[in-house]
């Protein structure tokens, strides 16, 4: 199912949208937005009800400095897990309406040195990589911390 009107693109990163495409993309980062347009929202949303994207993102930043990780470095180590196969009958697109290919598969990567798992959403490397986001209080999120404790760097 394709949307049948134009889909707004926004910047890449919080930091080079203006306050109303915050607000509009906050939007469509939430759980309802998916009544909207399906192949854009998710049925659990990417963002929590009351959740400001930027405080989402600037939370996150803080932790991945702490840690000493990179978006890049996460993205691209989640980009070698597998894919578990396709679990819902739709594709879902990257909700910042750039072109990314969408796919609804979830993926799961096997850290070698610590044996432990952690299963993501498709779209996870590419909105961490791209977007600097992990999702907000959702099911599907990856925080760094969580990361960090699959590679080991943490307990
Ligand atoms: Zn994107």
């Amino acid at each position: 199912m394709t949307a049948n009107y134009q889909v707004k693109r926004f910047p890449n990163l919080v930091e080079q949208m203006s306050n109303e495409d915050i607000r509009e993309l906050e939007n469509r980062l939430r759980k309802d937005y998916v009544k909207v347009d399906f192949e854009m929202g998710s049925s659990n949303g990417f963002l929590g009800c009351g959740e400001s994207l930027v405080e989402v993102i600037e939370r996150d930043k803080k932790t991945l400095l702490e840690l000493g990780l990179t978006y890049k470095g996460i993205a691209t180590t989640l980009g070698m897990g597998i894919s578990l196969g396709k679990t819902r009958g739709f594709n879902q697109s990257c909700p910042w309406g750039d072109n990314y290919p969408s796919d609804n598969s979830m993926m799961v990567y096997k850290d070698p040195k610590t044996g432990l798992s952690m299963v993501y959403s498709f779209l996870m490397p590419h909105l961490i990589g791209t977007h600097h986001f992990f999702e907000g209080d959702t099911p599907y999120r990856i925080g760094p911390r969580d990361f960090a404790r699959v590679i080991g760097k943490i307990k």
